[in-house]
């Protein structure tokens, strides 16, 4: 009897975690990567952004722990810090602080090269699980009336690297690769037309820089000083591992991020809070400083395709990239595995199985449901700026009228604020703060 394949493009976390989920599902696994994976904790040239600061909120990481038993220890052991989300934090957002007490809302703070690192050996510890790295996959392979994906062609990236295959049969392909994905392209050339797409423009830019400290610690393991729309900047100071602290400066639209330790420092000092700019003066850089861009929120809709082919799903920042600045992507990403995973589960009463018609669609459609309400907040937190472009959904004033009361009761109000920060981590969604008490601070408080 034939082994049944899943082929994965791409292993950063959407990949890595799709790949976990489909051993459950298919005999053999192969993620392909056209990177060289480091060895540890290292950056690499797929993932640039990996060098900024990357929150994991903890709807990710319990998700992450579901997939990867083990990998919350795993990660402390290897360094990563333990925060209560609240009293370890310090948190400035529309004019106020947030209150600091024990709000029992533990998140992890580690730099994204350690975390991807730690999930690709425990991925790699699954025997099913085969990675091809040095390749790129350069296209989709259909069937001649082209309604079904049945691999993938790849090529090695360098001549160095000896030809493994140059085509991969697969029973599903998993899309992961990321922001530049090519499917829209494959999709087109296979004459499913043009993929529906969202995007507004944010022009997000980050600036980033590793730190250790030469003075005394300061009263908190995480900083974040955000301007009050329409000004546009934030600081993000996190304790990583090892030791160092990693500073992201952000800004939006028109404003640039600083590229050298002068614009570093004014930038700091220009933030509505003065910790970052004190940390500063007292910390010692670890690294040099790098900068990325990200130009708009893209979401790809391949759930309002009319057709599209079985064996192929698309997920992870291939399908939304997000706004960074909201920390959602990597636990988006691990939603819409949670998603696949009920999909492969649920085939047979009455569902299609992976490869039979209606899966992929059937799929994209349950990955749009899990993807709304992240997409819902971040737009509607970047529609707060009044300079950004674009349609904005009926109600969305009324939206962040009541979310910026809710936030300046994050100062005062205990059950405001850890029901705000259960939002923020994606642990509940937006309505479960509609509760009579809340309700009459916000209007009468
Ligand atoms: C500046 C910045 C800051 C961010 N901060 C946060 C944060 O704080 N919290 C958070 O949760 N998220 C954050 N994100 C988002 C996060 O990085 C992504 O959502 C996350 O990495 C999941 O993405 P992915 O796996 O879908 O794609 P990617 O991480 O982009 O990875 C795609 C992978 O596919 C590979 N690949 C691409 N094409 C091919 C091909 N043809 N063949 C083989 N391999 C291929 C690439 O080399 C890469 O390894 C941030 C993003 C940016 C840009």
């Amino acid at each position: 009897m034939s082994q049944s394949h899943a082929v994965v493009v791409g292993a950063s976390m959407a990949g890595l975690m799709a790949a976990r989920v489909l051993t459950d599902h298919f005999d053999q696994v192969t993620v392909v990567e056209r990177d060289h994976l480091p060895a540890g904790a290292a950056g690499r040239k797929g993932v640039p952004q990996a060098f900024h600061a990357h929150t994991l909120l903890i709807r990710g990481k319990l998700i992450l722990e579901e997939l990867f038993p083990g990998l919350s220890a795993d990660l402390t052991w290897h360094g990563a810090v333990e925060s209560d989300s609240s009293s370890d934090l310090i948190w400035h957002q529309h004019g106020v602080y947030k209150m600091r007490t024990p709000s029992g809302l533990v998140a992890t703070s580690i730099s994204r090269p350690l975390l991807e690192w730690r999930v690709r050996e425990a991925l790699l510890r699954e025997p099913k699980v085969r990675l091809l790295e040095g390749h790129r996959v350069t296209g989709l392979v259909a069937t001649p009336s082209r309604d079904r994906v049945v691999g993938v062609e790849v090529e090695p990236v360098d001549a160095s690297v000896p030809v493994d295959a140059t085509l991969l049969q697969a029973d599903l392909v998993v899309e992961a690769g990321g922001r530049g994905t090519r499917a829209p392209q494959w999709l087109e050339e296979l004459g499913y037309g043009p993929v529906p797409v969202t995007e507004i423009r944010t022009n997000v830019a980050y600036s980033s820089r590793y730190f250790r400290l030469a003075g005394p610690a300061p009263d908190f393991n995480m900083c974040i000083l955000m301007d009050q729309p329409p000004k546009t900047r934030v600081g993000v100071l996190f304790k990583v591992e090892g030791d160092r602290w990693l500073l992201t400066l952000q800004t939006m639209l028109d404003d640039t991020a600083p590229k050298d330790e002068e614009a570093m420092i004014a930038f700091a000092r220009s933030l509505p809070g003065p910790q970052i700019a004190r940390f500063l003066e007292q910390a010692v850089p670890d690294s040099d400083i790098q900068a990325h861009r990200t130009p708009t929120n893209l979401r790809r809709h391949y759930e309002q395709m009319a057709r599209f082919p079985e064996g192929l799903v698309v997920l992870g920042d291939a399908c939304t990239s997000f706004n960074p600045r909201y920390g959602q992507g990597m636990t988006t990403a691990a939603l819409g595995v949670v998603a696949l995973r009920e999909c492969l589960d649920a085939a047979g009463e009455g569902v299609p199985a992976a490869g039979a018609p209606g899966f992929a669609l059937g799929f994209q459609k349950a990955l749009a449901r899990a993807i709304a309400l992240p997409w819902q907040a971040s737009t509607g937190e970047d529609f707060a700026f009044p300079q950004v472009v674009g349609r904005r959904a009926p109600g969305s004033g009324l939206i962040n009228w009541f979310m910026r009361r809710i936030i300046r009761l994050t100062a005062v109000d205990r059950d405001a604020l850890v029901g705000f920060l259960k939002v923020v981590h994606l642990l509940q969604p937006p309505t479960a703060l509609l509760r009579p008490r809340l309700l009459w601070r916000v209007f009468f408080g």
